[in-house]
């Protein structure tokens, strides 16, 4: 199990990790979301033991990890970490560079790169040089090398950001069976959050270096304690409580999904609408109140400045 308990850190006086806690076991996918600067990438290099922290601890399987000022090359052998600005080698074909940390004499050498390949989907490139890939094959062939030499713990730094979506979805897919079938944990750092629900078995939501909640998926939807983590989700309506309930007079909003706010024909709030926005399956229909803008989905487009009614599937807000 890795354990991080209390990790205060701070590149000059400044904190940009301010008491973070958290346990994740072997196989497990944890993503760490939040807005950018919130301290991710920080994060993730306290836990690789990049950066020498004062306050707080790591520990793996109940061993204490002691980080830069303790070892000769900074980094845990049992762990990889795949960084934002990943480098490869360019001048050596995809196949070389994925078997790099791979010993010549191990004999499952070639098996072992064959089905890397396989996992990121770049088995038809495994002689072409470096150089001459797109930024989303280099950043695959970046993943299949952290993973060459199995490591039990995998740090992911956005991972998929130059990977089209078109791909991304059966690299996610591929990705994380591989990873749970050889029972390694892996930590992504994304702001993309589709990267995170369908797979996380937690999610970490980080704002200014504050680890502000730490959930499953489903709940953390299902119940976002703030807009900013909605936000993360879909887009995010906070609607004052007094605009939509007339017995209401009270200062309090409430947080409500697209799908949370429904068109009725009548006895419903009114609202005016702005514009429509197509979304393939359904519209995005932008809509004001009396002065709240609110967006909700609808299966057929709506005219500007139609007069409609609403009604919300109200749950409270903190
Ligand atoms: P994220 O990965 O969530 O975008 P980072 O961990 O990169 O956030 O950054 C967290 C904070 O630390 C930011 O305010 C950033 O400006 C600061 N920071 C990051 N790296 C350094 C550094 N090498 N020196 C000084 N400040 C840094
Ligand atoms: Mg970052």
């Amino acid at each position: 199990m890795l354990k991080l308990a209390n990790i205060s850190f701070g590149y000059t006086s400044k904190e940009v990790i301010k008491n973070i806690g958290f346990n994740a076991n072997k196989g497990d996918y944890i993503a760490i979301i939040g807005e950018s600067g919130s301290g991710k990438s920080t994060l993730l290099e306290i836990i690789y033991g990049l950066l020498h922290i004062e306050i707080g601890t790591v520990h793996w399987n109940e061993e204490k990890l002691l980080g830069p000022n303790f070892r000769l090359i900074p980094g845990e052998d049992f762990m990889k970490y795949l960084p934002q600005d990943f480098d490869l080698m360019p001048y050596t074909t995809v196949e070389e560079n994925i078997g790099k940390y791979i010993s010549s004499q191990d004999k499952n050498k070639g098996k072992r790169i064959k089905e890397l390949l396989k996992v990121v989907d770049m088995t038809e490139f495994s002689q072409t040089k470096v150089k001459n890939l797109s930024g989303g094959q280099k950043q695959r062939v970046a993943i299949a090398k952290v993973m060459a030499k199995e490591p039990e713990v995998l740090l992911l730094d956005e991972p998929f950001s130059h990977i089209d979506n078109f791909r991304k979805n059966k690299l996610r897919r591929d990705l994380f069976k591989y990873l749970k079938s050889k029972n390694i944990l892996c930590i992504v750092a994304t702001h993309d959050t589709t990267d995170a629900l369908s797979f996380a078995d937690k999610i970490l939501v980080i704002r200014n270096g504050k680890l502000i909640a730490n959930k499953a998926p489903e709940q953390l939807y299902t119940n976002p304690k703030s807009a900013y983590i909605a936000s993360f989700f879909d887009e995010i309506n906070k609607i004052p409580v007094r605009e939509i309930d007339s017995n209401d007079c009270s200062k309090k909003s409430v947080l409500l999904y697209p799908n949370q706010i429904k068109l009725t024909e009548t006895a419903g709030i009114n609202a005016t609408v702005i514009t429509s926005y197509f979304k393939g399956s359904h519209y995005l229909i932008e809509a004001i109140l009396d002065k709240t803008t609110v967006f909700f989905e609808h299966h057929i487009k709506l005219e500007t400045n139609q007069q409609i009614f609403l009604k919300f599937a109200i749950s409270e807000a903190k």
